[in-house]
């Protein structure tokens, strides 16, 4: 099993040793090898190499079965050319890989219920959403313009979404949504924009095709404040790039912290991407404060959607589980009462419980 490893920038290189550390004892118990290649991105790439994305990690992540990384960016590279940024790469590769969805899971775990923001009574037993975002589309990938007008400029980004496009997201959502509550909402702004549209009525046309699927409807600003109001009513939600990336952040933040929760982008082809949804965090930075569980668990939803290894995955699920039930928290999820631990210590723990 051949994985091409991205540490990138920030806490990256810290969240990312720890999920290689969970790997090592998953690889131990079952023995199964992991083939491990590190390759460069972001802005790390762009020091070494010049640029955000070297052909090398291209290849080498085109030859490997899955991609475990990190995250990208910071504050040294956020005033270099547009054409040239940390967010090129991670951008890049994604496109170079063709994940064209990116599933984002938003589950509360029960023992960090006073971690979430919002009310208990709102929370009931525990919160179990899936977000599944469009990743290779719409404005982060449409035509972007800069011209002088008088008075100073105008800059534009194209939101455009073709059939194509929107029918193999939507298949992809409805197939989830089968495997789980069998309620599908898609989100859009269909009162406004013309993309909308076209993704309501190529999804109402395949919902045809999923009979035992709830298919709803919803606009981006109303599912916003649904998600704090009652975010119990949702399954499965399906949506384009940016209101996806905006919805997923904010679903986080009812499961606790960033720092919980991983995802997997992935496509037709054979190799898929697995990250935390938070970035490279530059605050906490070489500190030993980042939470590693979200890439912990995106390295459990590899060895599940990549390798067919439910086993170990649940194996390490059940690890996280049990060390949150011993008390251990890292800062981003401290409450009184608990036992506050670092990110290597956290990792320790988790590889420990396999
Ligand atoms: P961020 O997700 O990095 O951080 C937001 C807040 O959450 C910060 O206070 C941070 O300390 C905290 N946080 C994030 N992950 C955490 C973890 N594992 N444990 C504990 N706390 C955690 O978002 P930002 O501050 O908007 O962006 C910082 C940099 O990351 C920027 O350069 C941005 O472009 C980049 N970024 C990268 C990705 C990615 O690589 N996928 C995603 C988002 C942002």
């Amino acid at each position: 099993m051949k994985i091409a490893v991205i540490r990138g920038d920030g806490i990256g290189k810290e969240i990312v040793g720890e999920a290689l550390k969970v790997l090592n004892a998953v690889s131990k118990k079952y023995k199964v090898n992991f083939n491990l290649n590190e390759v460069l991105l972001g802005g790390i790439a762009i020091d070494k190499t010049g640029g955000p994305i070297p052909q090398e990690t291209i290849d080498v992540c085109k030859a490997s079965d899955a991609v475990l990384l990190g995250a990208v960016g910071g504050p040294k590279w956020d005033n270099i050319p547009s054409n040239l940024r940390p967010e090129i790469g991670l951008l890049g590769i994604r496109k170079a890989l063709g994940v064209f969805a990116n599933l984002r899971p938003a589950i509360l775990f029960p023992q960090l219920k006073e971690a979430s923001n919002l009310k208990p009574e709102v929370l009931g037993n525990g919160l179990d959403i899936m977000i599944v975002r469009e990743l290779i589309g719409g404005a982060y990938f449409g035509e972007k313009k800069r011209i002088d007008i008088p008075g100073g400029q105008k800059a534009w980004d194209t939101l455009s979404y073709s059939t194509p496009e929107i029918d193999r997201i939507a298949r992809k959502a409805f197939e989830i949504a089968g495997k789980r509550g069998k309620k599908l909402t898609l989100v859009d702004k269909a009162n406004v924009l013309e993309s909308s549209r076209l993704w309501r009525e190529t999804v109402t046309e395949i919902a045809k095709e999923y009979k035992d699927i709830d298919l709803q409807y919803m606009y981006v600003d109303n599912a916003s404040m649904q998600l704090i109001r009652d975010p119990k009513q949702f399954d499965v939600i399906v949506t384009e790039n940016t209101f996806g990336d905006i919805l997923s952040d904010e679903a986080s933040m009812l499961t606790g912290s960033l720092g919980m929760l991983p995802s997997a982008s992935v496509g037709d082809g054979k190799v898929g991407i697995y990250e935390p949804i938070h970035g490279s965090a530059p605050d906490i930075a070489g500190q030993d404060k980042a939470n590693p569980i979200a890439t912990i668990m995106s390295a459990a939803m590899m060895l599940r959607y990549s390798f067919n290894m439910n086993e170990a995955a649940d194996d390490i699920e059940n690890a996280v589980s049990k060390v949150l039930d011993k008390g251990y928290r890292t800062p981003d999820i401290m409450r009184e009462g608990k036992q506050l631990v670092g990110t290597v210590k956290m990792g320790d723990l988790i590889a420990e419980s396999i």
